[in-house]
């Protein structure tokens, strides 16, 4: 996801970093319909192919929708409101913006002003104020990080950097052992002390050189505060994308339960691999396949997915991790580091935690192949029992 870099958290990319969907005339066409990015937002007016529909009608079909759609951190973003929403679209959208304008504000590495870009800029291990708001997402995300082994880790910015994936800018060759080696020494979150006292909180780098880059949680987090706005408001049926991170409650437009794609990740976009029926909960999808960078001395293409725990770019066979939980907070941040993993251990993970993670890897004949934990089976099982089999190739274990 992250390919398009335009504004808030995200930078505009390069020619050497290749967006496959941006660039892809076709799958445009779909983005300003469905969703392209990792999940799907699957609607009757905008499906481009035959996905099951689940039967379970929960509601009456409604008479009144109110729907936006719009471009932040340089992605899309969809909202879809059965029953209408108070005020309609002017005042869905205002409150939208209100919220990732506060998202940005906070964690974006791309805007000078926002709270991560100035301590990334604060080269100094004296203390560093920060908002209560910051300090809590970031004792979330290093709870997360440390449920994964820290394949999913915050201090990972001067890595991207390194990688021309972050707001330095990007890069034509890769960077040699030694960059490596040398960046990794101030990687970790042990290289970063959170401290609280009363209502004040202060990060404190261990090394001046530390960064901090949350983007792989920034659409999450913007799906969950929208949600909650909503929620506030008294909106009983929503549907929220946030480029892959989505949040849902109550019935869609037809009354039915809500369901989402699984992006095929070979089809550019224009296929969906599976349907998932959330339930309510948040799910989100880290692939490798959208944002990378190719050497031009080489030919390689890297990722922007970088284990923190090497510093080079992800490298196997694994290209998306989905991921459902509570929040979206919580999903986008075990979708990344999952995906850092690779299917087998993250399947694996999921079925020791009770957490449902659905993979899809390339086989050595080109074929892709779906994995999921047992807890995933129930989100399947609404569009299951269907004559048009959700999952063509898939091995549960
Ligand atoms: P996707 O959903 O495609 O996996 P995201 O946009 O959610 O991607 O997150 C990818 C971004 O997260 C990268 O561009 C980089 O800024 C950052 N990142 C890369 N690797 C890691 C990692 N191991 N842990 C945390 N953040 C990472
Ligand atoms: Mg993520």
């Amino acid at each position: 996801m992250k390919s398009t870099r335009v504004s808030g958290l995200n930078s505009p990319k390069a020619s050497t970093h290749v967006s496959v969907w941006r660039h892809h005339p076709k799958l445009k066409a779909l983005a300003a319909c469905c969703f392209a990015l990792g999940v799907m937002t699957l609607t009757t007016a905008c499906e481009k192919e035959k996905v099951p529909e689940p039967t379970d009608v929960i509601a009456e079909k409604f008479t009144e929708v109110t729907k936006i759609q719009g471009k932040t951190f340089g992605t899309f973003y969809y909202v879809t409101v059965p029953g209408g929403y108070p005020g309609g679209e002017n005042t869905l959208r205002s409150d939208a913006e209100f919220v990732f304008t506060k998202v940005s504000n906070a964690i974006s590495t791309f805007d000078p002003n926002a709270e991560i870009a100035r301590f990334n800029a604060f080269k100094s291990t004296k203390d560093f104020v920060i908002s209560g708001y910051l300090a809590d997402i970031l004792e979330d995300m290093r709870r997360q990080s440390l449920r994964i082994d820290q394949a999913m880790d915050p201090t990972v910015g001067p890595l991207v950097n390194l990688w021309g994936f972050g707001p330095e800018g990007t890069i034509e060759h890769s960077p040699t052992q030694q960059q490596i080696d040398e960046t990794l020494k101030y990687v970790g979150i042990d290289k970063v002390e959170l401290r609280r006292a009363g209502d004040s909180a202060f990060l404190v780098k261990k090394d001046p050189r530390v960064e901090l880059d949350l983007s792989t949680i920034g659409e999450g987090l913007a799906a969950d505060e929208l949600a909650a706005l909503l929620d506030e408001k008294g909106v009983n049926n929503y549907m929220i994308a946030v480029a892959g991170a989505i949040r849902s409650k109550g019935a869609n437009p037809d009354g039915k339960l809500w369901r989402v794609g699984i992006e095929d990740p070979m089809s550019q976009g224009q296929k969906v691999f599976t349907a998932v029926c959330p339930q309510g909960m948040a799910i989100s999808t880290a692939g490798s396949y959208r944002n990378f960078f190719l050497d031009s001395e080489t030919g390689h293409f890297y990722s922007h997915i970088i284990d923190p725990k090497t510093g080079y770019p992800i490298d196997h066979r694994t290209v998306s991790v989905s991921v459902i939980a509570r929040t979206a907070l919580e999903t986008d941040a075990l979708d990344t580091g999952l995906l850092v993993k690779g299917a087998k251990e993250a399947v694996e993970w999921g079925n020791k935690t009770e957490t449902p993670v659905y993979a899809i890897e390339i086989d050595e004949n080109g074929k892709e192949v779906a994995t999921y934990s047992r807890a995933f089976t129930p989100y399947l099982k609404c569009v299951l029992n269907l004559s048009i089999s959700p999952l063509p190739q898939d091995q549960q274990q």
